[in-house]
C-alpha cells in the first residue's frame, strides 16, 4: 500500500496575514525583560511578579482574533504594571526613536515609555494569536495598514502610550525629527493619542526639540507647518508650547556619532 496519501499538505494551522509573525522566543524575551528591568534596571521595583506580568501579557491576545483587539483585553495587564515618572521627566518622541533613547541612556532621569516596564518588555516585539488556536502565531500576523489597526501590537501601544501621557505632569518634552516634512504628523501615536492624552491640569507646557540630521542643512523646524500645526493643537487644549531647533544636549549625542561633521566641531 502506497504512503503518498499521507504526504498531504498540511493545512495552515492559523490564518495567514501580511505582516511578519510573532517574535521567536517571545515569551522568554518578554519575561527575561521583565527580570532585568526590575531587578537589575530599577530595583526599587524588585518585587515585581513578572510571571504574572507575563501570564497577563499573553492572555491578553491568546486565543482571540488578532484583529478584534481591544484596550479591554490589556486591562488586567496594565494593572499589574502601574509606575510613577516625576513630574518634568517625561519625554515622548516620534519619528526619532533612536536618538530619544540614546539620549535618556545618558540622561538617566528622563524616561521614554520605553524606559517604564511595559514599554521595556515589548518594545521591538511582534506578537499576535489566533481565534482557533491557544498558540501564538510565528508564521504571521496582521499588518497595521494592510490587515487591520485594531490588530494586538497596535492597539498594545495606543493604550500603554495613553496611559503615559495621562500620567505625565509638569513640563513634558518631545523629540521630533526636523528632517522630514511631517515633523509632527497627526496620525502617529504621539499626534493621535499622547498630544490628547495629556492633562492640562497637571501638563501646563510642552517643549518641543525639533532635531535635524547632523548631515542636513540646519533648517528652522519649529516654524515649519506641521510644528505650528502641533502649537495650534496645544493651544487649544490649554497647554503652553515651546519649541527648540536642535537642542544642544540631544545635539552632542548626535555628535557623539559624528564628531568630526562641521556642525559638531563649530558653531554648535
Ligand atoms: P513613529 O511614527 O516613529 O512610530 C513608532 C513606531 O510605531 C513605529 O515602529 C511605527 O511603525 C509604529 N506605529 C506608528 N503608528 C502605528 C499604528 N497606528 N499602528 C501600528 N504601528 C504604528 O512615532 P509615533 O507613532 O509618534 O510613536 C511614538 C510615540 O508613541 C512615543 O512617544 C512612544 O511613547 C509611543 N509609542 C512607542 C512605540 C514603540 O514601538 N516603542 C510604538 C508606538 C508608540
Amino acid at each position: 500500500v502506497s504512503v503518498g496519501i499521507l504526504m498531504w499538505r498540511q493545512p495552515p494551522k492559523h490564518k495567514e496575514w501580511k505582516g511578519p509573525g510573532t517574535t521567536a522566543h517571545f515569551y522568554e524575551i518578554l519575561l527575561g525583560r521583565c527580570y532585568t528591568y526590575t531587578q537589575i534596571v530599577r530595583p526599587e521595583l524588585r518585587h515585581t511578579d513578572c510571571q504574572k506580568i507575563g501570564k497577563a501579557f499573553t492572555s491578553a491576545f491568546l486565543s482571540k482574533d488578532p484583529c478584534g483587539s481591544t484596550e479591554q483585553d490589556y486591562r488586567p495587564l496594565m494593572e499589574l504594571t502601574t509606575q510613577t515618572v516625576p513630574c518634568d521627566k517625561t519625554l515622548f518622541w516620534s519619528k526619532s526613536s533612536e536618538l530619544a533613547h540614546d539620549y535618556t541612556w545618558v540622561q538617566r532621569d528622563m524616561y521614554t515609555l520605553e524606559d517604564t516596564l511595559l514599554g521595556y518588555m515589548a518594545d521591538g516585539l511582534k506578537w499576535c494569536g489566533d481565534a482557533g488556536s491557544s498558540e501564538m502565531n510565528y508564521q504571521s500576523c496582521p499588518h497595521w495598514r494592510e490587515d487591520c489597526s485594531n490588530n494586538s501590537v497596535s492597539v498594545f501601544w495606543n493604550t500603554v502610550s495613553k496611559r503615559f501621557a495621562e500620567d505625565a505632569c509638569g513640563v513634558v518634552h518631545v523629540v521630533l525629527n526636523g528632517s522630514i516634512s511631517n515633523t509632527f504628523d497627526e496620525k502617529s501615536t504621539f499626534g493621535r493619542v499622547e498630544v490628547f492624552n495629556l492633562h492640562p491640569e497637571k501638563v501646563h507646557t510642552l517643549k518641543a526639540w525639533v532635531m535635524n540630521n547632523i548631515e542636513s542643512v540646519p533648517s528652522d523646524s519649529c516654524s515649519s507647518s506641521s510644528v505650528n500645526n502641533l502649537k495650534q493643537i496645544l493651544k487649544t487644549r490649554n497647554i503652553t508650547f515651546v519649541c527648540q531647533n536642535n537642542y544642544r544636549p540631544v545635539r552632542l549625542i548626535q555628535c557623539v556619532k559624528n564628531p568630526e561633521h562641521s556642525s559638531c566641531r563649530y558653531n554648535l
